[in-house]
Formats: C-alpha cells, sequence, structure tokens
C-alpha cells in the first residue's frame, strides 16, 4: 500500500466531492429561486388584481357624471359665481362619496371651471390642463386615462376624462377623476417583496422603496424624455435611470439594484404588463435569504459528504492497515517456512554426518573388538600351546629315560590343555551361535535349582553361600531351559568373582513386575563402575587379568536375554555391590496352549 496512491485516492475524492458540492449548491439554488418565484408570481397576480380593481371601481364614476344633465347644463352656457359655487360643492359631495382623489369640470379650452377641492389652498379651479393626454383623448370624444403626478397637488394620481355632449353631440366639456395610489403604495411595504409600478416610458412611479420613485427602469432614450415633458407626468420632477443590472440564471430574471440606504441588492424579478392602464408591474424578491436556504442544504451536504468520506476513509484505513498486516504475516509465514527449510536441510545434513560417525564408530569398535579377541584368543591358545609343547618334549625326553609314568602324566597334562582349548573353542562358538532355538514355557524355580547345582563346586571353592528368594507361583516364563541355566550360573560366577575375599552372602531372587519377571543376582563387592557400566557386555571386555576372563561370559548372556525378548541390566546396590537382573518376558495364554 504506496502513499502515493493513498494521495491520489484522496485527491480524486476531493474533486469528487468538490463537484458534488457545486452540484448541490447548484440544484438547490435553482430550487430555492425557483420556489420564490412561484412564491412571487402570486403576489405579482394579486397585485395587479388589486391594481386593476382600484381602477375599475372608479372607471365608470366620470362617464355616468359626463351624462349627468346639471354637468351638461353646466357646460350648456356660462355660469355665474352661484351656479359655480353650488357645481363646486356638488362635485365635493359627490367625490367625497365616490371615495376619489378629486373631481373636477374643464372648459374645452382646458381652464378647470369648477373643482371638488375649489375651496383648498391647491385647488384646480383656474388651472389649465391643456397638456394632459386625459384631456385631449376626452375632447376627441373618448374616455382619457393617464398617471400622473399632479402638477398642482404635487400628489400622484389616475386621472380619467370623460367627454359631456350637448344635444347635438359636440363634446363641450370634460368631467375629469383622479383617484390616488398612496394607501395602495402604503400596503405593499410591509410586505416580504418590492413591488415597482412603471409607466409607459419604463419609469417607475409606484414603488416600495421611495428611492426608486420617478426613475427610469428602461433607458432614458431622448424620446423617452420628450414624450414624459410634454405630457408634463411628473411635473418638474427631475427624472434618472435606476442603476440596475440584470441576469439570467436557469430560466429566472435577477436584476441588481441599490436600495434606499444604498446598499446593492439582488433581487429575482417578476413583471406583467396592465394593457389597459400601459403600465407593468414588477415584483422584486430578493435572492440573499433563498441563497442562504441554498447555503443551508449545501452546508449540510457538505457535512454529510464530510461525515461519509471521514468514515469511508476510516474504512479504507482500517482495511488497509488490514491488508498490510495480511501481508506482514505471509511475509513472516514464508520467512518461517524458509527457515524452517533451510534447519530442515541442517538437520539432515548434521544427521547424515552423524550416521556417517555412528557407522565409523560402530566399525570402530567391530576393529577393537576384534583387537580385544585376537589378544585373549591368541593368550588363551599360545599358553596351553606353549604348556603342550613343554610337557610333550619333557615326555619325549622321558620316554627315552624310560620314565614311562611320569611321561605318561606329562601326556595326561597335555590332553587337560587340549580340553582348555577345546571349553575355549566351545565359547567361542556359542558367540557365534544362532539364536534358531525355539523358546518354550518355563517354570522359573526348577532352572535356578538346576543353576545352583552347576555352580556349587565354584562357590564352595570360595566359600560363599546364596540366599534364595524364588517365590513357587511366578508366572511361567519364555525361554530356553540350558541357555538360562548358562545365563544365572554366569552371574552367580561373576558375582563369586567379585566377592573374591570379602565377606557376605550372593542373594538371588526373583519377583515378577507388570507384563515380566525380573530375576537379580546381587553380590556384596566394589559393583560396576560408571565408567565401564556400558562396556561390560561387550565381547571381550574383561576386567580381570589374562588368563582369568575371556570377557564373553557377560556378553553371551545379554545375547541369550535378548533372544529371550528379555533383557540384562546392571546396577550398583545403593548399600553397595553389583545388582545384575535377568528380564523375562511372561508366557501368555496363546503361548501356553501351544506348548
Ligand atoms: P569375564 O568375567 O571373563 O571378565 P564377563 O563378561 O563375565 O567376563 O564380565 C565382564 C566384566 O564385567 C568383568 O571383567 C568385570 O569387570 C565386570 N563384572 C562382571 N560381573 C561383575 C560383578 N558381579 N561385580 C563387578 N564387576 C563385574
Amino acid at each position: 500500500m504506496g502513499t502515493a496512491r493513498q494521495w491520489r485516492v484522496a485527491a480524486v475524492m476531493a474533486i469528487l466531492s468538490l463537484v458534488a458540492v457545486l452540484a448541490v449548491d447548484r440544484l438547490a439554488t435553482v430550487a430555492a429561486l425557483s420556489e420564490g418565484g412561484a412564491r412571487a408570481e402570486v403576489t405579482l397576480r394579486q397585485t395587479v388584481n388589486a391594481l386593476e380593481g382600484h381602477i375599475r371601481r372608479f372607471e365608470a364614476l366620470p362617464e355616468l357624471l359626463a351624462r349627468d344633465d346639471e354637468v351638461r347644463d353646466f357646460f350648456a352656457r356660462p355660469q355665474d359665481a352661484a351656479g359655480i359655487a353650488a357645481m363646486n360643492r356638488w362635485l365635493k359631495e359627490t367625490n367625497d362619496l365616490a371615495g376619489a382623489s378629486d373631481l373636477y369640470l374643464i372648459a374645452p379650452d382646458g381652464l378647470t371651471l369648477a373643482a371638488s377641492n375649489y375651496d383648498r389652498a391647491d385647488s384646480f379651479v383656474g388651472e389649465s390642463f391643456t397638456y394632459r393626454p386625459y384631456f385631449t383623448e376626452a375632447m376627441a370624444g373618448r374616455t382619457g386615462r393617464f398617471f400622473a403626478l399632479g402638477t398642482t397637488s404635487g400628489v400622484r394620481g389616475y386621472y380619467f376624462g370623460s367627454p359631456v355632449r350637448d344635444g347635438a353631440g359636440r363634446v363641450t366639456g370634460v368631467v375629469a377623476l383622479k383617484i390616488g395610489v398612496d394607501d395602495m403604495e402604503a400596503a405593499w411595504r410591509s410586505a416580504e417583496y418590492h413591488i415597482i409600478v412603471a409607466d409607459p416610458e419604463g419609469i417607475a412611479f409606484m414603488a416600495t422603496e421611495g428611492d426608486w420613485l420617478y426613475r427610469g427602469l428602461l433607458p432614458l432614450t431622448a424620446e423617452r424624455v420628450a414624450r414624459t415633458e410634454a405630457s408634463r407626468r411628473y411635473a418638474e420632477t427631475p427624472l434618472s435611470e435606476l442603476p440596475l443590472r440584470r441576469e439570467t440564471d436557469g430560466g429566472l430574471e435577477l436584476v441588481s439594484l441599490p436600495g434606499g440606504d444604498g446598499v446593492v441588492r439582488n433581487y429575482l424579478e417578476l413583471r406583467r404588463a396592465m394593457p389597459d392602464a400601459g403600465w407593468t408591474v414588477h415584483v422584486l424578491l430578493d435572492t440573499a435569504p433563498l441563497r442562504a436556504q441554498a447555503r443551508l442544504a449545501v452546508a449540510a451536504t457538505v457535512l454529510l459528504l464530510g461525515v461519509a468520506l471521514s468514515l469511508g476513509w476510516a474504512l479504507w484505513q482500517r482495511r488497509a492497515r488490514l491488508a498490510e498486516r495480511i501481508a506482514l504475516q505471509e511475509a513472516a509465514q514464508v520467512a518461517l517456512e524458509r527457515q524452517v527449510a533451510e534447519r530442515t536441510a541442517d538437520l539432515t545434513r548434521a544427521n547424515d554426518e552423524l550416521r556417517r560417525m555412528q557407522a565409523d564408530l560402530v566399525q570402530a569398535g567391530k576393529l577393537a573388538a576384534l583387537g580385544r579377541m585376537s589378544a585373549a584368543l591368541s593368550h588363551e591358545i599360545n599358553q596351553p600351546l606353549a604348556a603342550a609343547r613343554n610337557y610333550a618334549d619333557s615326555a619325549a625326553l622321558l620316554i627315552g629315560r624310560g620314565d614311562a609314568a611320569r611321561a605318561v602324566e606329562n601326556l595326561g597334562q597335555i590332553t587337560s590343555l587340549i580340553d582348555r582349548m577345546a571349553t575355549i573353542a566351545r565359547h567361542l562358538r556359542s558367540v557365534a551361535r544362532k539364536p534358531d532355538e525355539k523358546l518354550k514355557v518355563l517354570a522359573l524355580a526348577p532352572v535356578v535349582q538346576d543353576a545352583l547345582q552347576v555352580a556349587e563346586t565354584r562357590l564352595q571353592a570360595s566359600g560363599l553361600a546364596v540366599r534364595v528368594d524364588v517365590p513357587a507361583d511366578l508366572p511361567a516364563v519364555l525361554g530356553g531351559p540350558v541357555r538360562l541355566q548358562q545365563v544365572v550360573v554366569n552371574l552367580l560366577s561373576n558375582a563369586a568373582d567379585a566377592m573374591e575375599g570379602r565377606a557376605g552372602d550372593i542373594e538371588l531372587s526373583a519377583r515378577a513386575e507388570g507384563g515380566a519377571v525380573v530375576l537379580s543376582v546381587r553380590d556384596h563387592g566394589a559393583g560396576v563402575a560408571p565408567a565401564i557400566a556400558d562396556r561390560i557386555f561387550d565381547p571381550f571386555f574383561t576386567t580381570k587379568t589374562v588368563g582369568s576372563g575371556l570377557g564373553l561370559g557377560l556378553s553371551i548372556s545379554y545375547n541369550i536375554m535378548k533372544d529371550f525378548g528379555g533383557d540384562l541390566r546392571v546396577a550398583n546396590h545403593p548399600e553397595g555391590g553389583a545388582v545384575f537382573s535377568a528380564v523375562l518376558r511372561v508366557a501368555e495364554a496363546g503361548e501356553m496352549a501351544a506348548e
């Protein structure tokens, strides 16, 4: 697991996260703006309806009044002061009843003859309105409508003008009605939206933000300015353009413009034309809260993404660590296996070496045994041969001298020497014998008795007694009676040798131990030195002087016991003396039956 890979993954994740965040930002912004747009649409519809309703409420009034007899009479002939005063009062009453702003009558020359506001300082009476389109329209026989800032009152209003006709149908004057818009505008101010109503030249005349009034939403071209000035729509009010910047975002129209506090804000803009009035209503929705809402969604996404990425990263790291650990373990295992293989090879080599050494040792042991045997044999044979030769020589001399009796004596000596050599030869034969004798099921006690009898002479010569403890109820054992007897005699004879010149009895005992019967011969001699304990069973190993031992007794005995499937062991008694134990296998039921 390289760090480079981790960095690559991290970079990819970062880019993906960034793309995701940007996408969410985009989607959330568009969604919030669209949702805001839908709400603004409702507001726009309501605003337009309210404006149209407001105008329609008064629309019919000037036409009705134009047909009124008193109005027609008023224009039919010139009026005196009293007539004008009466008309003024009547207009004021009617205006108050209708709830309009002003109601007045204009003569065909444009001069205002009577007005509901006759008693006010800014009365229209005596004013000339020839420049107002609602007057010229009405004089032309049509109902005129116009929105303007009152030149006298300085109050904005919507004007209607209706022609008054005489019997012949000629236009004799104009009934003019002005309705205010201030209340409507004031009602909008509490809303969360900004509302602008612009005239056909794109100049705002109603706005929730006072600073926007009489300012152009469209470029203020020379024609627009000229047309506006001709109708004196906004009296002497200086006109200027609103510094707005438009853009579209996801099919939505956005506009940025400075508010009354001079701070530029971004708004979602919806507009609708009111063809009858020639107005355009604009609803502006501040996008800042919408964007904040979108940002909230983005923040939530970033948070979620962060959590998800952290979790993912942690999981990935864990997996990486796990993989690393497994790889390490595998490497360790491989190393271990290699080590084991190397050690095994080493061991095999060492083993081969050992086997070779063992073989060498065995070879050396064989040669040593052979050497010992040669030495023993050459002595055992040379000595009686030399003696026999001496006896033969003297026998010859004695015969020459005629001493036949002594010559016969010498010949007898030669015969006994030959017998001795024959005994040695017999011994050697038994070393080289083949263990072909079939095993029998034996009772131990009679074999021990026979052996004691054979050894009796030797034991008596040394003045030694044997304490025998062989229970009669011992289980039967496997072996050859003659050979087993030979072993016992041998052990007794060795014990006697070891006790030469010492006091005490030889102890012969037998015990059943598990599946075996152990026959022990204990003496009170010097015991077997540890240094030679593992060599005393070797053929031709002896500590006795040349001529008194061939070193074959224990070797032969050991092999006999092995042939019986048993064993011969040596130990030193804790209270002194050697203990030789012949281990015999107990005969099993099957073997008994076969007997
Ligand atoms: P040999 O008696 O001809 O030496 P063995 O094979 O019978 O041959 O004995 C080998 C050797 O074991 C003896 O030379 C002697 O050193 C030792 N040995 C045998 N029996 C005894 C014993 N009872 N006590 C001490 N040493 C013994």
